[in-house]
């Protein structure tokens, strides 16, 4: 059972967000609602869920390689 949402937390001012993750894409940006920062994956992941949510991405639950090749190109 794949879990479609996530809460992100802002490394930048710690605020908490529960958001709905898209199934077949991945989400780069994220505009944090408490202090406008612009987040963006850490290196060696794929999407803002997986660097900053509780729970990773649909595709890397599934054990997908999900878009991590296409990063940096
Ligand atoms: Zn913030």
């Amino acid at each position: 059972m794949v879990v479609l949402t996530s809460t992100l937390t802002c490394p930048r001012c710690g605020h908490t967000e529960t958001e709905t993750m898209p199934q077949d894409a991945c989400q780069w940006f994220y505009d944090c609602k408490g202090c406008g920062a612009v987040l963006k994956p850490l290196t060696g992941d794929c999407c803002v869920f997986c660097s900053y949510g509780t729970v990773p991405c649909p595709p890397k639950q599934a054990g997908n390689a999900c878009c991590s090749d296409t990063i940096g190109s």
